[in-house]
């Protein structure tokens, strides 16, 4: 452990701390955990350490002390310290929803990249003040590591302009940034890249439509190992029908809502992100799985809401697939993508245009945790690849700090030479 080069994954909410120290060379978690409810009364801290990937946790600790990200941060911290895990962890990845247009690849924080963070939380009002709480406590528990921004949106700034643009008045973009950013950035380019591994194709010469479904879903199209396209847009809220968000609807509605149903923009808002998608269309549950069971039951709206889930992904993986050219493969991840093997036949029997033919035994056979391909050697392939954004940021977390360091040192060097 003493030459182990680990990276601590931070990923701050606004009333939540996750955290994971990660060997990215292996993706092994060594300790693993969050504080939840911050602020609160309720507030508690839950941890996991695990010998290795496969193995359960060792250790859980539920302590009631812990009330804001700091002392969250600073349990953490004694937790590392008593574990003797500090010499080992060599930076700090901080997961950022929003990097705007500013950021194209993570970023070794320093003070100017924090003022461009804080300059994007119009955009991500929830998120990225919350993320530099994350970055600052950090900073003051750690001084002595490199701190690396890792951001949500950068895998998708690759987008050309037609896919990125809203037809809107001009002004919206240029003075506003209203533009198309998407999210899930990591988990698409980890998944586009393993699809390559499995595939035994350079990431660079391949065709991919890659789908997380989770609570959040989005699509990306990547060509070549770059996003060209993604479903979500300005916000995490555009795209696909999600567990409570309503993904594309028609753009009058919002209108309809406030002046005919008098709902407040705040009111519309909450509607749109916490009511609606499966569990609004179910009026049961924004859980794939408790639906899945429920239509099985003969529960009719939750068939309805599982019928639009899939209708409406099957015609955006379709319409994802027109930047490409052509389509190498469909790349299904995120928790829906990875264990709801119904899910996913529903989806690729409405995608035959697409040349798709399901290997039935192959999908239900997909193991949790592994990957695969579940179509038939004739069909257009498609795979199931378990996601790992902890894994992405821990890498990039290491990856940017060693750059930073090799050009210091070149600096370093040239200015003694010069002296
Ligand atoms: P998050 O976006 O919060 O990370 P996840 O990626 O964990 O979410 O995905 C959560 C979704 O995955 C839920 O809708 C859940 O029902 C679904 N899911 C998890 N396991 C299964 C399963 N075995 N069958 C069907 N759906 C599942």
């Amino acid at each position: 452990m003493l030459n182990a080069n680990y990276a601590l994954v931070l990923n701050c909410g606004s009333s939540s701390l996750k955290f994971a120290i990660i060997d990215p060379q292996t993706g092994n978690e060594i300790l693993s955990g969050l504080a939840e409810c911050l602020l609160t009364d309720e507030a508690r801290f839950i941890y996991r350490q695990q010998g290795d990937k496969h193995q359960c946790s060792l250790s859980q600790v539920t302590d009631h002390q812990v009330a804001d990200h700091q002392k969250a941060i600073d349990k953490l911290v004694a937790i590392i310290e008593k574990q003797q895990l500090g010499s080992s962890i060599k930076a700090v990845g901080h997961r950022v929803v929003h990097g705007g247009e500013a950021f194209v690849d993570s970023v070794l924080v320093d003070e100017a990249v924090k003022l461009k963070i804080e300059a994007l939380n119009p955009l991500a009002p929830l998120h990225n003040p919350a993320n530099l709480v994350g970055i600052n406590a950090a900073q003051a528990a750690f001084p002595h590591l490199p701190q690396v921004a890792v951001f949500d949106t950068a895998f998708h700034q690759t987008m050309p302009k037609q896919a990125f643009t809203y037809a809107l008045p001009r002004n919206f973009y240029t003075d506003h940034g209203v533009r198309k950013y998407g999210f899930h950035g990591t988990s698409h380019q980890y998944v586009a890249q393993q699809a390559a591994n499995l595939l035994q194709q350079p990431a660079n010469k391949l065709c991919l439509v890659t789908a997380h479904l989770g609570n959040g879903c989005s699509l990306a199209s990547v060509k070549e190992g770059k996003s060209v396209d993604t479903s979500m847009g300005l916000t995490p809220l555009a795209g696909l029908v999600m567990g409570t968000r309503c993904g594309d609807i028609d753009p009058g509605i919002l209108h309809f809502m406030t002046d005919n149903l008098g709902l407040t923009s705040q009111q519309v808002n909450e509607l749109l992100n916490k009511k609606s998608g499966l569990l609004g269309l179910s009026q049961h549950s924004n859980d794939c799985r408790a639906l899945l069971h429920a239509e099985q039951q003969g529960d009719e709206l939750a068939k309805l809401a599982l019928d639009v889930f899939c209708y409406q992904l099957a015609k955006s993986i379709a319409a994802h697939a027109v930047p490409l050219g052509r389509l190498d493969a469909l790349v299904f991840t995120g928790g829906i993508g990875e264990n709801a093997a119904p899910i996913r036949a529903r989806v690729l029997d409405q995608l035959c245009l697409l040349g798709f033919v399901l290997d039935e035994t192959a999908n239900q056979d997909t193991v949790a945790g592994q990957a695969g391909q579940i179509t038939l050697a004739q069909s257009t392939t498609a795979l199931v690849i378990p996601t790992n954004e902890e894994r992405v940021i821990a890498g990039d977390a290491l990856r940017v700090s060693q750059v930073n360091a090799h050009q210091n040192n070149v600096r370093q060097n040239s200015v003694s030479q010069i002296n």
